[in-house]
């Protein structure tokens, strides 16, 4: 691009860049108003920047830095040290990037886990609560999960577990779904009401205990039972009155949904 408008209008156009360099002295739109534009869009994390000042003081480094910038290249430079800063810029976003997925996400199944689900879903709950929207969230278990173990070992266990996860994924694609713990997954139906949730869940607890789940040439069958509700000011209400209706579906025989209606 010849100058920051340029590039803001190329970011407009394919949104999918993985790095910014820019010069400070340019046409129309400067570097540092720019990577200011640009900050407003995609955090350091997402989108490094790499500023390129002339200067000697140091001024115009400390600017880029000030205004977001990753880091910053001293004109002239070598291709060596340019290919360096790029290379290290890069691999530590690549390692932030890491970090922020094994902060959100479970590891064995690749749901997210009860962190990821509380700081979205909480957002997601307020949001509801002010637009009048509606909300529901279920939690879910797995029913007499400790004899899966205890007949077909951890492994077998787990192999349940990844099974489950991928289930959910499918028939949950637009829900945020998480693993809470355990055996126990929770999902969040932002703008969809009791009903609309229900008519979603109760095809899944079936396909659950019509589908054993192969391991080891062993067929391991299992069910769910969970609760759903939408009452409660926030998430954490909202969860508790789902908890206790997935405690009344325990106590009624598993492998069944419970909720407020
Ligand atoms: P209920 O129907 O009442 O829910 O019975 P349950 O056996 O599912 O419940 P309980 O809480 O007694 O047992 C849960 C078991 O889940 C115990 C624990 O060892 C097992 N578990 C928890 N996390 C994992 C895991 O990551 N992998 C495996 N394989 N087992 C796990
Ligand atoms: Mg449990
Ligand atoms: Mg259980």
């Amino acid at each position: 691009a010849i100058d920051g408008r340029q590039a803001l209008q190329l970011f407009e156009q394919y949104n999918d860049f993985d790095l910014v360099v820019t010069d400070y002295q340019m046409p129309n739109m400067d570097g540092f108003e720019l990577v200011n534009t640009l900050r407003k869009h995609y955090g350091p994390d997402q989108l490094p920047i790499i500023g390129l000042s002339g200067d000697d003081k140091g001024e115009v480094s400390a600017r880029f830095i000030k205004s977001g910038a990753n880091d910053f290249l001293r004109k002239p430079y070598s291709f060596e040290e340019f290919n360096c800063r790029i290379m290290q810029c890069m691999e530590s976003i690549e390692q932030i990037q890491a970090l922020h997925h094994a902060a959100t996400h479970d590891s064995l199944t690749g749901l997210y886990n009860r962190r990821h689900f509380f700081d979205v879903g909480r957002a997601l709950a307020s949001k509801a609560a002010k637009s009048d929207l509606p909300l529901c969230a279920a939690m879910l278990d797995l029913d007499h999960f400790k004899q899966v173990n205890d007949n077909y070992g951890h492994d077998g266990g787990d192999a349940v577990l990844v099974a489950i996860a991928k289930m959910l994924i499918q028939y949950f694609p637009e829900q945020l779904c998480a693993r809470f713990g355990g055996e126990e997954f929770a999902i969040l139906f932002a703008e969809q009401d009791l009903a609309e949730a229900e008519s979603l869940l109760q095809p899944f607890i079936e396909a659950v205990a019509a589908q054993p789940i192969e391991n080891n040439n062993h067929q391991i069958q299992t069910s769910v039972s969970a609760g759903l509700s939408s009452q409660g000011d926030d998430l954490d209400s909202i969860l508790k009155h789902a908890d206790q209706h997935l405690y009344c579906a325990k106590e009624q025989g598993r492998n069944q949904l419970k909720s407020d209606s």
